[in-house]
Parts: C-alpha cells; sequence; structure tokens
C-alpha cells in the first residue's frame, strides 16, 4: 500500500522526506584563486597563486533538517577523558618541573642543579601520565549510557521515516491508514 504523503495540516501533496531535504541542501563548492601582485620601493614582488579549493555549503533549510547526532561510544567518551586528562598532567608536571629548582633552594637551602632537576621533573611528569589508568565506567554508568543510545536510535529511526510538507513546513510520519501522527 502506498504511503500517503499529503500533509496532514495543510493537504498539500508531495511531502519530501527529511534525509532528502537534507541531502539537497548540502553542495560541494568550488573556489578558484586569482593571482595576485604589488610593488614595493625596492621591486615589483609578484606572488601568483591559482588553483582550485572546495568545500561543503550547506542551506540553512538542510541544516534544520540534519538528523539527531550519534553518540559516542563508552569507549570514545572515555578516551577522550584520557586525553584531555593527560594533557593537563603534562602541563601541571612541566610547570611544577621548571619551579621545581628554585623550590628546593628556597626550602632546602639546596642546589641540586637547575637542568638535571628539570629533566627528572620532566621524567616523573611522563611517568605518571603514562602509568595513569582511569577505572572504567560503572554498571550503572553502562546502563544509562545505552538507555541514551537506545533512545538516540529511536530518534533516528524516526528522522528516517519523518517528511516535510514543502508548503508549510509541517512535520509528520506518513502512515499507510487514515491515522497520521503529526511531529511538533
Ligand atoms: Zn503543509
Amino acid at each position: 500500500m502506498p504511503l500517503d504523503t499529503n500533509c496532514p495540516k495543510c493537504g498539500a501533496p508531495h511531502a519530501k522526506k527529511l534525509s532528502v531535504v537534507y541531502s539537497e541542501g548540502i553542495s560541494t563548492v568550488q573556489i578558484s584563486s586569482q593571482s595576485l601582485s604589488a610593488t614595493n620601493t625596492i621591486g615589483k614582488i609578484e606572488i601568483s597563486t591559482s588553483g582550485n579549493s572546495t568545500g561543503i555549503q550547506q542551506t540553512e533549510h538542510s541544516r534544520s533538517a540534519a538528523p539527531p547526532p550519534p553518540i559516542l561510544s563508552l569507549i570514545d567518551i572515555q578516551k577522550m577523558n584520557v586525553a584531555q586528562l593527560r594533557t593537563a598532567i603534562f602541563f601541571i608536571g612541566f610547570c611544577c618541573s621548571l619551579a621545581l629548582p628554585f623550590l628546593i633552594k628556597f626550602f632546602f637551602k639546596a642546589d641540586p642543579g637547575f637542568f638535571s632537576t628539570i629533566f627528572i621533573g620532566l621524567l616523573i611528569t611522563v611517568a605518571v601520565g603514562a602509568l595513569y589508568k582511569p577505572p572504567g565506567p560503572g554498571e550503572a554508568e553502562q546502563i544509562a549510557h545505552q538507555t541514551r543510545v537506545e533512545e538516540r536510535q529511536k530518534e533516528i529511526d524516526n528522522w528516517n521515516i519523518t517528511f516535510a510538507c514543502t508548503q508549510c513546513g509541517t512535520r509528520f510520519i506518513p502512515r499507510e491508514s487514515e491515522q497520521r501522527q503529526v511531529r511538533h
């Protein structure tokens, strides 16, 4: 049985699938660059550049019809967190290493050698950064994440079957029967 794609609000025919609206509004653009020349008091400098660069252009209309973004896996979230923490450890360790010779001099009235102290500080920093291993996600976190992934998948499935009226913009899921659902 064919789908009834007439708009449930204004009755206009030929509603478009959201995925179609989305992909139709994305285009590849080519930008060609011109050559440029300039003169100064010493002589003429000519900078010549030519070529093409490509980019992606997207209409506002297409952007508004974008699919819900996928949720990162727990492993990817963990990796991002570890990367951020390592960066923080290295930054703090680097600063502490630079300050270490001065601190030792100030508190212990000893001069352990400027560069060797910094070197040891940096070694400790790298060791801490490399050995740092955060605990994996707990069971509750895993369940919560799974729920978010399933909810997002439902949203993506819905997006895949949602149409947009080309006249009034109403979004709806076409039904084979008379009963239709209007999305707000
Ligand atoms: Zn309509």
